[in-house]
């Protein structure tokens, strides 16, 4: 069977999977969706005994139907390789009664390496495929994760060249250093002046500016994203939910058909809306826990059914969810229109242009999978050193925020239904949030002192990722106004 895709807002039908990726955002400024979330073809028991390779075939080869098996198999072993730290690619760890899939175990050490291992395989090819001859550049907003993870795939891809902007100021000493660090000629990190949302926002328009596309085609480039409004980031993160489910059974911890409940610490929705879809496709999963930080706009949402960003910019301990505007809400919001595009891109102009909108009974009621949680970061560093003295295990300040969500839902639900909580950094790109949590005295002022201190405490070695930046050479220092990003852009291509 053949999928093709379309925009949520109604502006493009038909296009083929490899097309949507190479496009990343639709011209209408929407998000590209599958027509339909086709089913599994195994049942949970057959994917139970397979790699994580074999299982991401099986997931995605249901999605991206114009690829050749020979293409997506070559994809997917190229990306899922020794880059990672562990053969199960995504291990299930057990600490405290609930499941923690840990999905940092890639080469930058947070989850966006689960999709961005892949992603970059997926371009090309489907470049090869729709014999495109422009060079591809790849513009990307960071909450701090998705900038390295996308440069460290992209870097040194033929035909392909990136540039990422991060909030200066809003992200960790390591992620920073992590990203200006960042070898290869085919990058360039930019600081801008201003949030997430900022960023995103300016990528956006930049994405949607047709006189500034035709100035990129004269010269031989032409965007795309490696943020999560790619379909192509999305898709390989359904995986690792199936993969989970499916390790769950075959330890023996669940029976045939027992559903779980999923917590997943939330900011642009990607990773929630891939645990969605795994649901979709037929994993017995119960409830999607949808845990934010202090800045809970989407717990807001789910409680009210109004979504609202009119509110202050919070800077947290946990800076990859300091997200307002959650772009893949955009996708279930589609589908809980029942694939209604103008109704969608009439929510998504109310959002434009008053910051709000508000959805119908009706809506909210196909979206009744869905819990809200918030953890302060009080809340957040509470978990992390409860858990770390009842068990040994340290979590990241993220995952700290999904366990303390997920801790008072159990505790208000009084159910008991097992629960995987998507474990999406490692604590090393936190470190001084995570010993300011576990030591609760003054740290030292070096960021290296507090990552060794962190290695004594939880007796675990400390990633390659973090060695690496030790003694690396800053190789970027560009800085930005908002304003300034398009000709930032031009500048550095040389337009
Ligand atoms: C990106 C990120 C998140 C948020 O994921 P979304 O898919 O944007 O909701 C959570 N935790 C970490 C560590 C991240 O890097």
């Amino acid at each position: 069977m053949n999928i093709s895709y379309q925009s949520t807002r109604g502006g493009e039908k038909g296009v083929t999977a490899s097309q949507a990726i190479l496009k990343g955002l639709a011209c209408d400024g929407g998000l590209f969706m599958p027509a339909e979330i086709p089913k599994l073809d195994l049942t949970m028991r057959e994917l139970a005994g397979k790699t994580y390779q074999e299982t991401a075939y099986e997931v995605m080869k249901l999605f991206l139907t114009d690829f050749t098996e020979d293409e997506l198999k070559g994809c997917i072993d190229r990306a899922y390789d020794n880059k990672f730290d562990t053969k199960a690619i995504a291990p299930l760890v057990k600490a405290d009664g609930v499941y923690y899939l840990e999905l940092f175990h890639g080469s930058t050490i947070a989850f966006k390496d689960m999709a961005l291992s892949i992603l970059p395989h997926l371009m090309t090819a489907a470049a090869k495929k729709n014999h495109l001859d422009q060079e591809i550049v790849i513009l990307t907003a960071t909450s701090g994760d998705t900038g390295k993870a996308a440069m460290a795939g992209f870097a040194g891809v033929e035909g392909t060249r990136i540039i990422v902007f991060y909030p200066k100021g809003g992200v960790s000493r390591v992620q920073e250093l992590q990203m200006v660090t960042q070898k290869g000629d085919n990058t360039a990190v930019v600081a801008i002046h201003g949030n997430f949302d900022d960023a995103q926002t300016g990528v956006k328009q930049i994405f949607s500016d047709k006189e500034f596309a035709r100035k990129l085609e004269e010269k031989g480039f032409v965007f795309s994203s490696a943020n999560s409004i790619n379909i192509g980031r999305l898709i390989p993160q359904i995986v690792y939910y199936v993969y989970a489910y499916g390790q769950l059974l075959n330890n023996g911890e669940i029976g045939d058909g027992e559903k779980i409940h999923v917590t997943v610490p939330t900011g642009n929705f990607g990773n929630i809306l891939a645990a969605y879809f795994a649901k979709q496709m037929g994993v017995p999963i119960d409830k999607l826990i949808c845990a934010s930080n202090d800045n809970k706009v989407l717990y807001d949402f789910f409680k009210t059914g109004t979504y609202d960003k009119k509110r202050d910019f919070i800077l947290t301990i946990s800076p990859s969810m300091d997200i307002l505007i959650s772009s893949n809400l955009e996708r279930l919001i589609y589908l809980s229109t029942g694939c209604d595009a103008g109704k969608t891109s009439g929510l998504m102009a109310d959002l434009a242009k008053t910051g709000s909108y508000t959805v119908s009974e009706d809506m909210k009621r196909r979206m009744a999978d869905f819990a809200g949680g918030f953890a302060t970061q009080e809340e957040d560093k509470e978990v992390i050193r409860k858990v770390y003295e009842d068990t040994g295990y340290v979590m990241d300040t993220h995952t700290g925020v999904a366990c303390a969500v997920y801790q008072k839902y159990k505790a208000e639900s009084k159910d008991g239904t097992k629960a995987v909580i998507a474990s999406t950094a490692s604590p090393y790109k936190f470190s001084r949030s995570v010993m300011e949590a576990i030591e609760k005295t003054e740290l030292p002022e070096d960021e290296f002192e507090v990552i060794d201190s962190l290695s004594r405490i939880s007796g675990t070695e400390i990633p390659r990722a973090v060695e690496e930046i030790r003694s690396a050479q800053v190789r970027h220092s560009r800085e930005c106004a908002i304003e300034e990003m398009k000709t930032t852009i031009a500048g550095i291509l040389g337009l």
